[in-house]
């Protein structure tokens, strides 16, 4: 797009805070406002080295949490920014539940560019979205993990590949389920018949809860040979 088409853009539809909707003036649509960028809760350190998840403001070294203490996981990583809860929790609310598929730049640029080590998005292969049922898609209209996962491809120039991982089962929604219950439900409800041989990938979606999703795509993914599988999202339930 030329100069113009953006300056002609920007006039009628002036670029807004994806988290607080304030104007951004001269600052890029795909950024949250200074004021937000500030309350958008991160994890900090100490953290479980495995799940990622955040221990609170506790000073501590790394820890692995009692779930990955006690349980074997199929994936090597996972990574959330920060809590699913306050202005994460609306973006991301708005954006899957209330149709804002046009949170899906501004939210997958957030994710894409965020700037911390454990986010190695250079280090990796293939880029992956989870799929979704297609009846699930029907309603929703979108695949939110895939319209993140394209941001993040296209921002570090890594492969993205939406058709290799298939549902093969529809399954209930889990909010309701505990850990095991969840583990149970999802599984099998997952194919991949492509050969990962040597790969390094990571999955994009936009909450993570106990990991059981991500978990059951690893189960695939290694069985398709894939050496490293991590998984990378904006929240963590
Ligand atoms: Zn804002
Ligand atoms: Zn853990």
């Amino acid at each position: 797009m030329t100069p113009f088409w953006h300056a002609l853009i920007d006039f009628f539809f002036p670029p807004k805070c994806l988290f607080c909707g304030s104007s951004l003036g001269e600052l890029p649509d795909d950024h949250p406002c200074p004021l937000c960028t500030e309350r958008i809760k991160v994890f900090p350190h100490p953290r479980c080295p495995c799940c990622g998840l955040g221990f609170g403001d506790t000073p501590g070294e790394d820890h692995l949490c009692s779930q990955c203490l006690t349980e074997e996981r199929y994936f090597t990583r996972a990574r959330a920014i920060g809590p699913y809860e306050g202005l994460m929790a609306d973006a991301i609310h708005r954006f899957k539940y209330q149709g804002a598929s046009r949170l899906a730049k501004p939210l997958g640029t957030f994710l894409a560019e965020y700037k911390d080590p454990e986010f190695p998005f250079s280090d990796f292969d293939l880029i992956l979205s989870v799929p979704l049922h297609p009846r699930r898609l029907r309603q929703r209209g979108f695949n939110q993990s895939l319209l993140l996962a394209r941001c993040v491809s296209r921002t570090h120039s890594i492969s993205l590949d939406f058709t290799t991982l298939q549902r093969t089962r529809h399954t209930e929604p889990q909010t309701q389920l505990s850990g095991s219950e969840r583990q149970k439900n999802i599984r099998g409800a997952f194919v991949c018949d492509a050969d990962l041989g040597g790969l390094r990938v990571a999955v994009i979606d936009d909450v993570l809860t106990t990991g059981a999703t991500l978990d059951e795509l690893a189960r695939n993914l290694r069985r398709a040979g894939a050496v490293l599988i991590e998984g990378w999202v904006v929240a963590r339930a």
